[in-house]
Protein backbone atom coordinates (compact mmCIF):
# COMPACT_ATOMS: atom_id res chain seq x y z
CA UNK A 1 0.00 0.00 0.00
CA UNK A 2 1.67 3.48 -0.78
CA UNK A 3 2.67 5.91 2.36
CA UNK A 4 -0.16 8.40 2.08
CA UNK A 5 0.05 11.90 4.46
CA UNK A 6 -2.96 11.45 6.32
CA UNK A 7 -4.76 14.22 8.10
CA UNK A 8 -3.34 12.71 11.71
CA UNK A 9 0.22 12.63 10.26
CA UNK A 10 -0.26 16.66 9.10
CA UNK A 11 -0.86 17.22 12.30
CA UNK A 12 1.45 15.11 14.13
CA UNK A 13 4.15 17.30 12.02
CA UNK A 14 2.64 20.41 12.57
CA UNK A 15 3.26 19.56 16.28
CA UNK A 16 6.53 18.07 16.04
CA UNK A 17 8.40 16.37 13.43
CA UNK A 18 10.49 13.97 15.26
CA UNK A 19 6.84 12.38 15.77
CA UNK A 20 5.72 12.59 12.40
CA UNK A 21 9.12 10.93 10.67
CA UNK A 22 8.56 7.96 14.06
CA UNK A 23 5.29 7.75 13.16
CA UNK A 24 6.41 6.56 9.77
CA UNK A 25 9.40 4.89 9.77
CA UNK A 26 9.49 3.59 13.39
CA UNK A 27 5.88 2.73 14.16
CA UNK A 28 6.77 0.27 16.44
CA UNK A 29 8.32 2.28 19.16
CA UNK A 30 4.82 3.60 19.95
CA UNK A 31 3.31 2.84 22.96
CA UNK A 32 -0.29 4.25 23.05
CA UNK A 33 -1.40 5.85 26.73
CA UNK A 34 -4.51 4.33 28.36
CA UNK A 35 -5.92 7.81 27.96
CA UNK A 36 -5.27 7.74 24.29
CA UNK A 37 -7.32 4.01 24.59
CA UNK A 38 -10.14 5.78 26.16
CA UNK A 39 -10.40 8.59 23.98
CA UNK A 40 -9.80 6.85 21.06
CA UNK A 41 -13.28 4.31 22.07
CA UNK A 42 -15.04 7.65 22.88
CA UNK A 43 -15.04 8.86 19.59
CA UNK A 44 -15.77 5.46 17.77
CA UNK A 45 -18.55 5.15 20.24
CA UNK A 46 -20.40 9.31 19.26
CA UNK A 47 -19.08 8.43 15.42
CA UNK A 48 -21.26 6.21 15.55
CA UNK A 49 -24.09 7.76 17.59
CA UNK A 50 -23.74 11.33 15.65
CA UNK A 51 -24.63 9.29 12.52
CA UNK A 52 -27.61 8.14 13.79
CA UNK A 53 -28.71 12.62 13.53
CA UNK A 54 -28.47 11.31 9.07
CA UNK A 55 -30.74 9.02 8.39
CA UNK A 56 -30.44 6.88 5.32
CA UNK A 57 -27.13 7.89 5.24
CA UNK A 58 -24.26 5.36 3.55
CA UNK A 59 -20.63 3.99 5.23
CA UNK A 60 -18.27 4.09 3.43
CA UNK A 61 -15.84 1.03 4.99
CA UNK A 62 -12.87 -0.64 3.43
CA UNK A 63 -10.87 0.93 6.86
CA UNK A 64 -7.65 -1.19 5.77
CA UNK A 65 -7.99 -0.56 1.95
CA UNK A 66 -8.45 3.42 1.48
CA UNK A 67 -8.01 3.23 -2.40
CA UNK A 68 -11.34 1.02 -2.05
CA UNK A 69 -12.68 3.59 -0.21
CA UNK A 70 -12.13 6.13 -2.26
CA UNK A 71 -12.73 4.14 -5.68
CA UNK A 72 -16.29 3.37 -3.54
CA UNK A 73 -16.62 7.28 -2.54
CA UNK A 74 -16.15 8.68 -6.46
CA UNK A 75 -18.56 5.86 -7.74
CA UNK A 76 -21.34 7.16 -5.24
CA UNK A 77 -20.77 10.88 -6.16
CA UNK A 78 -20.42 10.36 -9.86
CA UNK A 79 -24.03 8.30 -9.35
CA UNK A 80 -25.21 11.40 -8.32
CA UNK A 81 -25.61 10.07 -4.77
CA UNK A 82 -27.95 12.45 -2.20
CA UNK A 83 -27.27 10.36 0.75
CA UNK A 84 -25.19 11.73 3.42
CA UNK A 85 -21.91 10.21 3.22
CA UNK A 86 -20.18 8.77 6.80
CA UNK A 87 -16.19 7.96 6.39
CA UNK A 88 -16.32 8.86 2.58
CA UNK A 89 -12.53 8.72 1.30
CA UNK A 90 -10.70 11.65 -1.07
CA UNK A 91 -7.02 11.60 -2.33
CA UNK A 92 -5.04 14.32 -3.59
CA UNK A 93 -1.61 14.34 -4.63
CA UNK A 94 -0.31 11.67 -1.97
CA UNK A 95 -2.48 13.00 0.68
CA UNK A 96 -5.60 11.21 1.81
CA UNK A 97 -8.44 12.25 3.78
CA UNK A 98 -11.72 10.31 5.40
CA UNK A 99 -14.58 12.79 6.08
CA UNK A 100 -16.67 11.70 8.91
CA UNK A 101 -19.65 12.52 7.77
CA UNK A 102 -20.62 14.53 4.44
CA UNK A 103 -24.35 16.17 3.89
CA UNK A 104 -25.36 17.14 0.99
CA UNK A 105 -26.75 20.68 1.11
CA UNK A 106 -28.74 22.98 -1.76
CA UNK A 107 -25.94 22.93 -4.38
CA UNK A 108 -22.64 21.74 -2.32
CA UNK A 109 -22.02 19.77 0.82
CA UNK A 110 -21.43 20.25 4.48
CA UNK A 111 -18.40 18.37 5.95
CA UNK A 112 -18.99 17.43 9.86
CA UNK A 113 -15.94 16.47 11.87
CA UNK A 114 -16.99 14.38 15.17
CA UNK A 115 -15.09 15.00 18.38
CA UNK A 116 -15.47 13.61 21.80
CA UNK A 117 -13.96 16.92 23.43
CA UNK A 118 -16.86 19.36 24.91
CA UNK A 119 -15.60 22.44 22.76
CA UNK A 120 -13.90 22.81 19.62
CA UNK A 121 -9.72 22.87 20.04
CA UNK A 122 -7.22 24.50 17.67
CA UNK A 123 -6.24 20.92 16.67
CA UNK A 124 -9.92 20.63 15.41
CA UNK A 125 -9.66 23.19 12.63
CA UNK A 126 -6.52 21.87 11.26
CA UNK A 127 -7.89 18.83 10.91
CA UNK A 128 -10.81 20.52 9.14
CA UNK A 129 -8.70 22.33 6.80
CA UNK A 130 -6.65 19.26 5.07
CA UNK A 131 -9.67 17.50 4.22
CA UNK A 132 -10.98 20.73 3.20
CA UNK A 133 -8.15 21.24 0.79
CA UNK A 134 -8.28 17.41 -0.42
CA UNK A 135 -12.09 17.76 -0.81
CA UNK A 136 -11.76 20.98 -2.71
CA UNK A 137 -9.03 19.71 -4.89
CA UNK A 138 -11.27 16.52 -5.65
CA UNK A 139 -13.35 19.02 -6.77
CA UNK A 140 -16.37 18.86 -4.19
CA UNK A 141 -18.50 22.28 -3.04
CA UNK A 142 -17.60 22.60 0.51
CA UNK A 143 -20.49 24.92 1.57
CA UNK A 144 -20.09 24.39 5.10
CA UNK A 145 -17.97 23.04 7.64
CA UNK A 146 -18.72 22.23 10.80
CA UNK A 147 -17.01 20.53 14.48
CA UNK A 148 -19.46 17.64 15.95
CA UNK A 149 -18.26 17.78 19.94
CA UNK A 150 -20.16 16.91 23.15
CA UNK A 151 -22.45 19.44 24.86
CA UNK A 152 -21.19 19.31 28.38
CA UNK A 153 -24.66 20.80 29.45
CA UNK A 154 -26.59 18.01 28.22
CA UNK A 155 -27.89 15.65 30.95
CA UNK A 156 -29.06 12.49 29.80
CA UNK A 157 -32.81 10.94 30.84
CA UNK A 158 -31.86 7.54 31.27
CA UNK A 159 -34.63 6.63 27.70
CA UNK A 160 -31.59 5.59 25.19
CA UNK A 161 -32.62 8.80 23.65
CA UNK A 162 -28.89 10.88 23.10
CA UNK A 163 -30.82 13.54 21.20
CA UNK A 164 -28.98 16.75 21.71
CA UNK A 165 -25.68 15.07 23.41
CA UNK A 166 -23.67 16.25 19.77
CA UNK A 167 -23.75 19.39 18.68
CA UNK A 168 -22.35 21.19 15.48
CA UNK A 169 -20.62 24.25 15.51
CA UNK A 170 -19.61 26.33 12.37
CA UNK A 171 -16.01 26.52 12.09
CA UNK A 172 -16.20 27.47 8.33
CA UNK A 173 -14.62 30.86 8.41
CA UNK A 174 -12.21 29.54 11.01
CA UNK A 175 -10.62 26.84 8.31
CA UNK A 176 -11.01 28.27 5.45
CA UNK A 177 -8.65 30.81 7.20
CA UNK A 178 -6.23 28.44 7.45
CA UNK A 179 -6.22 27.25 4.00
CA UNK A 180 -3.92 29.35 2.78
CA UNK A 181 -0.99 27.98 4.70
CA UNK A 182 -1.65 24.46 3.56
CA UNK A 183 0.15 23.63 0.68
CA UNK A 184 3.60 25.03 2.68
CA UNK A 185 2.78 22.89 5.71
CA UNK A 186 2.27 19.87 3.38
CA UNK A 187 5.49 20.69 1.49
CA UNK A 188 7.14 21.16 5.11
CA UNK A 189 5.45 17.47 5.96
CA UNK A 190 7.62 15.73 2.52
CA UNK A 191 10.78 17.46 3.62
CA UNK A 192 10.38 15.61 6.75
CA UNK A 193 10.11 12.71 5.49
CA UNK A 194 12.57 12.89 3.15
CA UNK A 195 15.72 14.14 5.39
CA UNK A 196 16.56 12.53 8.40
CA UNK A 197 15.05 11.94 11.57
CA UNK A 198 14.99 15.32 13.14
CA UNK A 199 16.28 16.37 16.70
CA UNK A 200 13.93 17.86 18.64
CA UNK A 201 13.93 18.94 22.31
CA UNK A 202 10.98 17.55 24.74
CA UNK A 203 8.37 20.15 25.66
CA UNK A 204 4.74 20.78 25.94
CA UNK A 205 4.31 19.53 22.75
CA UNK A 206 4.81 15.94 24.16
CA UNK A 207 2.39 15.57 26.55
CA UNK A 208 -0.71 17.68 25.41
CA UNK A 209 -2.52 15.25 24.41
CA UNK A 210 0.29 12.65 25.31
CA UNK A 211 2.89 11.44 22.31
CA UNK A 212 2.47 7.97 21.86
CA UNK A 213 6.86 7.86 21.49
CA UNK A 214 6.72 9.51 24.93
CA UNK A 215 8.85 6.63 26.50
CA UNK A 216 10.76 6.76 23.54
CA UNK A 217 12.33 10.57 23.54
CA UNK A 218 12.38 10.15 27.16
CA UNK A 219 15.23 7.87 26.92
CA UNK A 220 17.89 10.45 25.42
CA UNK A 221 17.12 13.08 28.05
CA UNK A 222 19.73 13.41 30.76
CA UNK A 223 19.07 12.19 34.52
CA UNK A 224 17.35 14.90 36.05
CA UNK A 225 16.21 17.11 32.55
CA UNK A 226 15.92 21.03 33.38
CA UNK A 227 12.13 19.94 32.41
CA UNK A 228 11.77 18.18 36.14
CA UNK A 229 11.49 22.13 37.45
CA UNK A 230 8.44 22.61 38.49
CA UNK A 231 6.01 25.56 36.26
CA UNK A 232 9.42 27.11 34.79
CA UNK A 233 8.55 27.72 31.53
CA UNK A 234 10.44 30.78 31.35
CA UNK A 235 13.35 30.24 32.88
CA UNK A 236 13.58 26.84 30.58
CA UNK A 237 14.05 29.04 27.70
CA UNK A 238 16.77 30.56 29.15
CA UNK A 239 18.61 27.61 30.18
CA UNK A 240 18.17 25.80 26.92
CA UNK A 241 19.21 29.02 25.30
CA UNK A 242 23.04 28.59 27.70
CA UNK A 243 22.91 25.30 26.52
CA UNK A 244 22.35 23.66 30.51
CA UNK A 245 20.24 20.26 29.83
CA UNK A 246 20.57 18.97 33.46
CA UNK A 247 19.23 20.36 36.62
CA UNK A 248 23.22 19.58 38.57
CA UNK A 249 24.48 21.82 35.98
CA UNK A 250 22.67 25.25 36.59
CA UNK A 251 24.86 27.36 38.17
CA UNK A 252 24.28 28.90 41.84
CA UNK A 253 22.52 32.02 41.86
CA UNK A 254 20.71 31.24 38.67
CA UNK A 255 17.30 30.01 39.85
CA UNK A 256 15.48 32.01 42.10
CA UNK A 257 11.14 30.63 42.56
CA UNK A 258 11.47 28.59 45.74
CA UNK A 259 10.30 25.16 44.85
CA UNK A 260 13.23 25.15 42.15
CA UNK A 261 15.82 26.20 44.16
CA UNK A 262 14.54 22.88 46.50
CA UNK A 263 14.95 20.87 43.05
CA UNK A 264 18.02 21.56 42.23
CA UNK A 265 19.80 21.87 45.97
CA UNK A 266 18.17 18.43 46.36
CA UNK A 267 19.46 17.12 43.04
CA UNK A 268 22.85 18.97 43.06
CA UNK A 269 23.42 17.55 46.52
CA UNK A 270 21.77 14.02 46.01
CA UNK A 271 20.06 14.64 49.38
CA UNK A 272 16.48 14.55 50.05
CA UNK A 273 15.40 17.91 51.88
CA UNK A 274 12.65 17.42 54.76
CA UNK A 275 11.53 20.50 56.54
CA UNK A 276 10.87 19.84 60.56
CA UNK A 277 7.56 21.83 59.70
CA UNK A 278 6.13 18.79 58.01
CA UNK A 279 6.25 16.17 61.21
CA UNK A 280 4.94 19.09 63.47
CA UNK A 281 1.72 19.26 61.16
CA UNK A 282 1.40 15.73 60.56
CA UNK A 283 1.76 14.87 64.56
CA UNK A 284 -1.51 17.29 64.84
CA UNK A 285 -3.75 14.93 63.17
CA UNK A 286 -5.82 13.03 66.11
CA UNK A 287 -6.44 9.42 66.02
CA UNK A 288 -8.44 7.45 64.47
CA UNK A 289 -7.08 8.31 60.98
CA UNK A 290 -8.95 7.62 57.77
CA UNK A 291 -6.65 7.35 54.98
CA UNK A 292 -9.27 7.76 51.88
CA UNK A 293 -8.77 7.25 47.83
CA UNK A 294 -11.97 7.10 45.21
CA UNK A 295 -11.91 5.81 41.86
CA UNK A 296 -13.98 7.63 38.97
CA UNK A 297 -15.30 6.89 35.76
CA UNK A 298 -15.31 9.83 32.83
CA UNK A 299 -17.62 8.86 30.18
CA UNK A 300 -18.05 11.02 26.93
CA UNK A 301 -21.25 9.25 26.56
CA UNK A 302 -23.93 8.96 29.90
CA UNK A 303 -24.81 5.53 30.66
CA UNK A 304 -27.10 6.60 33.62
CA UNK A 305 -30.16 9.17 34.08
CA UNK A 306 -29.59 11.94 35.64
CA UNK A 307 -25.38 11.98 34.98
CA UNK A 308 -23.78 14.47 32.00
CA UNK A 309 -20.62 13.84 29.80
CA UNK A 310 -17.38 14.17 30.79
CA UNK A 311 -18.76 14.14 34.41
CA UNK A 312 -16.60 12.26 37.10
CA UNK A 313 -18.69 9.66 38.30
CA UNK A 314 -17.03 7.60 41.61
CA UNK A 315 -17.50 3.86 41.67
CA UNK A 316 -14.93 2.87 44.01
CA UNK A 317 -13.30 3.96 47.22
CA UNK A 318 -10.59 2.21 49.57
CA UNK A 319 -10.14 3.23 53.10
CA UNK A 320 -7.28 2.74 55.45
CA UNK A 321 -8.65 3.55 59.42
CA UNK A 322 -5.41 3.94 61.67
CA UNK A 323 -5.37 3.97 65.40
CA UNK A 324 -3.89 5.54 68.31
CA UNK A 325 -2.08 2.14 68.91
CA UNK A 326 -0.79 2.12 65.31
CA UNK A 327 -3.26 -1.04 63.99
CA UNK A 328 -4.84 -0.65 60.66
CA UNK A 329 -8.44 -1.42 59.22
CA UNK A 330 -9.00 -1.72 55.62
CA UNK A 331 -12.46 -0.74 54.38
CA UNK A 332 -13.42 -0.45 50.93
CA UNK A 333 -16.08 -0.66 48.19
CA UNK A 334 -16.22 -1.04 44.42
CA UNK A 335 -19.55 -1.32 42.14
CA UNK A 336 -19.41 -4.06 39.44
CA UNK A 337 -22.86 -4.17 38.81
CA UNK A 338 -22.82 -1.25 35.85
CA UNK A 339 -25.94 0.27 37.26
CA UNK A 340 -25.14 3.92 38.37
CA UNK A 341 -22.34 3.45 41.11
CA UNK A 342 -23.12 7.02 42.74
CA UNK A 343 -25.91 6.26 45.21
CA UNK A 344 -24.41 2.86 46.42
CA UNK A 345 -20.91 4.86 46.69
CA UNK A 346 -22.06 7.52 49.02
CA UNK A 347 -24.45 5.23 51.15
CA UNK A 348 -20.96 2.45 51.52
CA UNK A 349 -19.01 5.39 52.67
CA UNK A 350 -21.00 7.57 54.99
CA UNK A 351 -21.67 4.07 56.92
CA UNK A 352 -17.35 3.37 56.60
CA UNK A 353 -16.59 7.01 57.93
CA UNK A 354 -18.87 6.84 60.56
CA UNK A 355 -16.85 7.68 63.42
CA UNK A 356 -15.03 10.88 64.06
CA UNK A 357 -11.67 11.60 62.83
CA UNK A 358 -9.69 13.32 60.12
CA UNK A 359 -10.17 11.86 56.33
CA UNK A 360 -6.88 11.72 54.65
CA UNK A 361 -6.57 12.86 51.13
CA UNK A 362 -4.02 13.76 48.29
CA UNK A 363 -5.02 16.13 46.33
CA UNK A 364 -8.89 18.23 46.04
CA UNK A 365 -10.08 15.37 43.80
CA UNK A 366 -12.10 13.78 46.83
CA UNK A 367 -13.49 17.04 47.81
CA UNK A 368 -14.47 17.56 44.31
CA UNK A 369 -15.99 13.95 43.76
CA UNK A 370 -17.96 14.22 47.03
CA UNK A 371 -19.49 18.24 46.03
CA UNK A 372 -20.44 16.19 42.94
CA UNK A 373 -21.77 13.67 44.60
CA UNK A 374 -24.36 15.59 46.57
CA UNK A 375 -26.07 16.31 43.17
CA UNK A 376 -27.29 12.73 42.71
CA UNK A 377 -27.89 12.19 46.68
CA UNK A 378 -29.69 15.60 47.79
CA UNK A 379 -31.20 13.42 50.97
CA UNK A 380 -26.99 12.98 52.23
CA UNK A 381 -26.32 16.50 51.93
CA UNK A 382 -25.20 16.70 55.56
CA UNK A 383 -23.47 13.62 55.57
CA UNK A 384 -21.68 13.95 52.59
CA UNK A 385 -20.84 17.64 54.04
CA UNK A 386 -19.72 15.99 56.99
CA UNK A 387 -17.27 14.13 55.01
CA UNK A 388 -16.13 17.28 53.02
CA UNK A 389 -15.43 19.12 56.16
CA UNK A 390 -13.46 16.43 58.10
CA UNK A 391 -10.68 16.15 54.76
CA UNK A 392 -7.43 16.76 55.37
CA UNK A 393 -5.06 17.32 52.20
CA UNK A 394 -1.48 15.67 52.36
CA UNK A 395 -0.47 17.34 48.96
CA UNK A 396 0.16 21.10 50.35
CA UNK A 397 2.28 19.87 52.65
CA UNK A 398 4.58 17.40 50.81
CA UNK A 399 4.97 20.12 48.01
CA UNK A 400 6.54 22.46 50.83
CA UNK A 401 8.21 20.22 53.10
CA UNK A 402 9.02 17.67 51.47
CA UNK A 403 11.23 16.73 48.10
CA UNK A 404 13.42 13.46 47.47
CA UNK A 405 15.95 13.73 43.96
CA UNK A 406 14.11 10.57 42.60
CA UNK A 407 10.50 12.72 42.89
CA UNK A 408 11.98 14.37 39.25
CA UNK A 409 9.85 17.58 39.84
CA UNK A 410 6.76 15.58 40.72
CA UNK A 411 4.74 15.53 43.90
CA UNK A 412 2.33 12.39 42.78
CA UNK A 413 1.79 10.00 45.60
CA UNK A 414 3.25 7.68 42.86
CA UNK A 415 6.08 9.68 42.91
CA UNK A 416 6.78 10.55 46.76
CA UNK A 417 6.16 6.82 47.74
CA UNK A 418 9.20 4.78 46.24
CA UNK A 419 10.79 7.54 47.83
CA UNK A 420 9.72 6.34 51.68
CA UNK A 421 8.43 2.82 50.94
CA UNK A 422 10.17 1.33 47.71
CA UNK A 423 8.76 -2.14 48.47
CA UNK A 424 5.23 -0.63 47.66
CA UNK A 425 5.70 0.64 44.03
CA UNK A 426 3.07 0.61 42.05
CA UNK A 427 4.49 -1.09 39.16
CA UNK A 428 4.37 -4.25 40.56
CA UNK A 429 0.45 -4.36 40.54
CA UNK A 430 -1.06 -6.39 37.85
CA UNK A 431 -3.16 -4.56 34.93
CA UNK A 432 -4.12 -1.49 37.25
CA UNK A 433 -1.35 0.56 38.09
CA UNK A 434 -3.40 4.30 37.58
CA UNK A 435 -6.55 5.82 37.75
CA UNK A 436 -6.81 5.79 33.59
CA UNK A 437 -6.22 2.06 33.79
CA UNK A 438 -8.58 1.92 36.51
CA UNK A 439 -11.26 3.16 34.37
CA UNK A 440 -10.75 0.87 31.33
CA UNK A 441 -10.64 -1.87 34.43
CA UNK A 442 -14.01 -0.66 35.07
CA UNK A 443 -15.69 -0.61 31.62
CA UNK A 444 -14.38 -3.73 31.24
CA UNK A 445 -15.66 -5.46 34.19
CA UNK A 446 -19.09 -3.72 33.50
CA UNK A 447 -19.06 -5.48 30.19
CA UNK A 448 -21.42 -8.25 29.84
CA UNK A 449 -19.86 -10.02 27.60
CA UNK A 450 -16.38 -10.39 29.45
CA UNK A 451 -15.62 -13.63 30.40
CA UNK A 452 -16.45 -14.34 34.06
CA UNK A 453 -12.87 -15.74 35.21
CA UNK A 454 -11.13 -12.18 33.53
CA UNK A 455 -13.84 -10.03 35.29
CA UNK A 456 -12.58 -11.96 38.62
CA UNK A 457 -9.20 -11.04 38.10
CA UNK A 458 -9.89 -7.52 36.84
CA UNK A 459 -11.88 -6.92 39.77
CA UNK A 460 -9.45 -8.13 42.28
CA UNK A 461 -6.60 -5.79 40.03
CA UNK A 462 -8.87 -2.78 41.19
CA UNK A 463 -9.30 -3.99 44.62
CA UNK A 464 -5.02 -3.99 44.67
CA UNK A 465 -4.74 -0.63 43.14
CA UNK A 466 -7.55 1.53 44.92
CA UNK A 467 -5.98 0.09 48.33
CA UNK A 468 -2.64 0.89 47.36
CA UNK A 469 -2.90 4.26 46.79
CA UNK A 470 -5.10 4.71 50.77
CA UNK A 471 -2.08 2.49 52.00
CA UNK A 472 0.85 4.72 50.65
CA UNK A 473 -0.65 7.85 52.37
CA UNK A 474 -0.49 5.35 55.19
CA UNK A 475 3.38 5.26 54.25
CA UNK A 476 4.09 8.47 54.07
CA UNK A 477 2.43 9.44 56.94
CA UNK A 478 4.45 7.45 58.97
CA UNK A 479 7.44 8.09 57.71
CA UNK A 480 7.72 11.26 58.64
CA UNK A 481 6.04 11.43 61.52
S1 LIG B 1 7.84 12.69 22.78
FE1 LIG B 1 7.92 14.85 22.22
S2 LIG B 1 9.87 15.09 21.12
FE2 LIG B 1 9.39 12.90 21.16
S3 LIG B 1 8.31 12.52 19.26
FE3 LIG B 1 6.78 12.89 20.80
S4 LIG B 1 6.33 15.06 20.67
FE4 LIG B 1 8.26 14.74 19.58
Amino acid sequence: MPSYITKSRVLSGLRCPKRLWLQTFQRGLAEESATSQLTIAAGIELGKLSRLNYPGGILIGHVAQPEQAVLETSLLLANKNSAPLFEAAFLHDDTLVRTDILVPTHGGWRMVEVKSSGSVKDHHLLDCAVQLLVLENAGMPVQEICVAHVDTGFEYAGTGNYHGLIVEEDVTDKVRALLPDMPAWLAAHRDILAKPMSIVRMGSQCTNPECQFLAHCEKDLPEYPVSILPNARKILDELHDAGIEDVRDIPAGMLQNERHIMVWQATKGNQPFVSPQLKQELAKLPYPRFYLDFETINLAIPRWKGTRPHKQLPFQWSCHVERADRSLEHREFLDTSGNAPMRAFAESLIAALKSDGPIIVYGIFESTVLNQLIRFCPDLEAQLQGIIDRLVDLLPWLRSYYYHPAMKGAWSIKAVLPTVAPHLDYSQLEDVQNGTLAQLAYLEITDPKIVPAIRNQKIRNLLKYCERDTQAMVEVVRFFA
